[in-house]
């Protein structure tokens, strides 16, 4: 599903992008830096791949203008790919790009630029490695951009995290990013200014060189024109004949050995004396047969009279050198008007070797010669140019940007440039170039990007060493503290060696969080006890609420409603074993007289001591005695024996009459009580009330047959039904 708001965000991007590609930033050399590749980047980690491969399209399209190469369609959507899926398999996207350049874009641009690029192989790892340093250089900005964004501007719906990273994991990356971009942009600069620095140099070692090999090569012609000139002059006033020119011309010649020859010519252009002689038929120029009357040299001097230097021209006579022809007119001493002939030095053009040699400061540079048509006269034995051919050159490396100038002797429509060059123009019209050669300077600069590439790639490998080392210091210690407060009990045990690298803050938090671990033990071992205690004096309460609720407070008996709850048990009981049980009310005869005679406080007393006498008499463990209510009480015997019932009953009455309770300050006084009982066999209902109302009838029975009696009936299965 295309979402409209991501469309427009990558489509926004991707324009962006298009335009900061348009005009890459220039580095050294034909390279230059991207950095519109960014956006890709952002919107690969905002919305994935898919919206990513858009806008690297976009970013693409603006690089194609600026270079007009396709590589850009394959390397960035392919790396704007990478980065979305590796965004959303949550790999961190700086990582995932060095990946990308190392094992994918920097091998594929390499094989891509040997297909396409015509290009010295030389150049290759130096522009291959500048793809992927530029790569990790945009990735590191961009990613930077995403954490600097504030999250109000992050757009609806993009890609968040669901797997929570370690904070070290954190930590590194955050580090890792401004390293990068700290470390790549300082490096670029710094390499920037010290090859600007560099080329300078160059340039200006250049232009000096020009300018010192142009002026020693003037003062080597002018100081071989004078010497012709002043020969001239003093031959056309000397008082010499022509017969003796030719010893006067060899000794002159001796001291200008930079001359390959020299000659005396007269007027009809005849060889009248020649040196070195040796190198002439001697013959031809004693008889004048040898006519130089067609050269420039001649004509120049000797009918326009001057002293004159003629272009490069391949020697005649004396060999077959390149030289050059200083000419100059002779006159005779009567007629210093009309010339008589001309006198003539030959330069050997392979002479400015030495002045080349003697005067070039660096070994690198080499010189090209031309004269004023254009031929070489001199070029330095590396730049293998033959003289007197025309020195064919051009201008290259326009889109390189240096400040040399750049030229091509060999390869002359190629863009990559050859030499480096200043050129120096000569008084009479001569060309000096010196070069340098090019791919030295630039193997250099790719030497210096490398080197500081590769001190840059140590130093971060030790930070980001050092970055693991600190975070561990503190996510240790944490994870230490969690696992040790999760873990109940005190354990005292503690790694000596993180103690020591613990930062200061850390440990007051191990320390307070120790401490109230202690406080929190034992305050669960104070509550703990309280607990205890507290259920003991619970269970007391109990205990005693219990007896409350069963017991009569004055007598301590059982009450009515315990005989109650209990009565249908004991009946079963009784029940189970085929047994006998009594059923006895005994209440008190007048008990009121004795409440009005010596108050309820003696009364109370009475009832307390009636009390007691029960638990004498009634000693069985089943044997039930309750208060149940007033001065009437009931006694339940289980499992009793049926005949003997009555008289114990009747022992009983005959036990509390003569029992004397002591009445202070009068006479002791006795009680008599009546008894109504019922005894049956278990096979009678289990119903109290009924037991109730058969013994109340024996108890009213006795009350009304004169009272301190006992009414005991026994009950069959029978009585019930009826
Ligand atoms: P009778 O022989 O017919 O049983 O006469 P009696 O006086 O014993 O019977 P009656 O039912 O007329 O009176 C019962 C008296 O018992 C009334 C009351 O004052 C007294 N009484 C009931 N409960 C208590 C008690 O807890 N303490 C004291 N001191 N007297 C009580
Ligand atoms: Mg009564
Ligand atoms: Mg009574």
């Amino acid at each position: 599903m295309i979402n409209k708001n991501h469309l427009g965000f990558a489509v926004l991007l991707g324009l962006l992008g298009l335009l900061v590609n348009l005009a890459p930033i220039p580095l050294f050399g034909n390279q230059q830096l991207i950095i519109g590749n960014l956006f890709f980047v952002i919107v690969a980690i905002f919305l994935g791949p898919w919206y990513a491969l858009l806008t690297s399209l976009l970013c693409a399209t603006g690089l194609y203008i600026a270079w007009d190469s396709w590589h850009m369609f394959l390397l960035f959507p392919l790396e704007a790919l990478w980065l979305g899926y590796a965004r959303r398999k949550e790999f961190y996207t700086l990582y995932a790009d060095i990946t990308f350049w190392l094992l994918l874009g920097m091998p594929l641009f390499y094989l891509y630029a040997n297909l396409v690029f015509q290009m010295p192989n030389s150049y290759m790892t130096f522009i291959t490695l500048k793809q992927g340093i530029n790569g990790i250089l945009y990735t590191a900005l961009a990613v930077i951009c995403v954490t600097l964004l504030p999250s109000q501007l992050h757009i609806q719906g993009k890609l968040v995290n669901k797997k929570r990273k370690s904070f070290n994991a954190q930590l590194t990356y955050t580090f890792t990013q401004v390293l990068t971009l700290a470390l790549l942009v300082s490096a670029l600069i710094f390499n920037n200014n010290s090859i600007e620095q560099q080329q300078k140099d160059v340039k200006l070692n250049l232009e000096d060189s020009a300018t010192h090999l142009g002026k020693a090569t003037e003062s080597f012609i002018e100081g071989h024109i004078s010497a012709i000139d002043s020969a001239a002059r003093w031959l056309s006033l000397s008082d010499y004949d022509a017969d003796q020119w030719q010893s006067l011309l060899s000794k002159l010649h001796q001291s200008y050995p930079f001359f390959i020859s020299m000659l005396i010519a007269d007027e009809k252009g005849q060889i009248s004396a020649a040196s070195p002689i040796s190198r002439l038929d001697k013959e031809a120029v004693k008889n004048k047969n040898l006519s130089i009357s067609d050269r420039h040299y001649f004509q120049e001097a000797f009918y326009n009279q001057l002293t004159y230097i003629s272009p490069a021209f391949l020697g005649r006579g004396f060999g077959s050198d390149p030289i050059v022809a200083i000419s100059s007119p002779l006159y005779s001493k009567e007629d210093p008007v009309s010339p008589i002939g001309i006198i003539e030095g030959s330069l050997n053009l392979t002479k400015f070797a030495s002045i080349d040699e003697r005067n070039r400061e660096y070994k690198e540079q080499a010189m090209v010669l031309t004269d004023e048509n254009g031929l070489v006269i001199y070029a330095s034995e590396m730049l293998d140019l033959a003289p007197l051919t025309p020195l064919k050159a051009s201008t290259s490396g326009q889109r390189y940007r240096t400040s040399l100038n750049m030229i091509n002797f060999r390869q002359l429509d190629s863009f990559n440039p050859e030499f480096a060059y200043a050129k120096y123009v000569l008084k009479n019209g001569w060309s000096l170039h010196v070069v340098v050669p090019f791919l030295p300077l630039v193997k250099q600069v790719e030497q210096q990007y490398l080197t500081t590439f590769s001190l840059l790639f140590v130093a971060f490998i030790i930070t980001v060493l050092l970055i693991k080392v600190i975070s561990n210091r503190l996510t240790q210690p944490l994870e230490t503290i969690a696992k040790k407060f999760s873990q109940w009990g005190i354990t005292e045990h503690q790694d000596e060696a993180m103690l020591d690298t613990m930062p200061q803050e850390i440990y007051a938090l191990s320390s307070s969080i120790q401490k109230s671990k202690q406080e929190l033990i034992s305050y669960q071992l104070e509550l703990e006890e309280k607990v205890a205690m507290r259920t003991v004096e619970l269970e007391d309460a109990n205990l005693k609420l219990q007896a409350l609720a069963e017991r009569d407070e004055l007598t301590q008996l059982y009450n009515r409603r315990y005989v109650e709850n209990h009565f249908g048990n004991i009946h079963d009981m009784c029940k189970r074993s085929y047994s006998a049980l009594a059923f006895c009310i005994i209440d008190i005869d007048h008990f009121k007289k004795i409440n009005d005679t010596y108050g309820h406080q003696i009364g109370d007393s009475a009832l307390i001591a009636l009390a007691d006498l029960m638990k004498q008499f009634f000693k069985r463990d089943t044997d039930i005695i309750s208060r149940y209510g007033g001065e009437e009480f009931l006694v339940v015997l289980p499992q009793c024996n049926a005949l003997q019932v009555e008289q114990h009953l009747n022992q009983f009455k005959e036990l509390v009459a003569e029992h004397q309770i002591e009445v202070p300050g009068k006479a002791p006084i006795s009680l008599k009580v009546s008894i109504g009982a019922v005894i049956s066999n278990a096979g009678y209902m289990n119903d109290i009330d009924h037991w109730f109302k058969m013994a109340d009838l024996n108890l009213y029975e006795a009350k009304e047959n004169g009272r301190n009696r006992v009414v005991c009936s026994l009950l069959s299965e029978a009585d019930q039904l009826s």
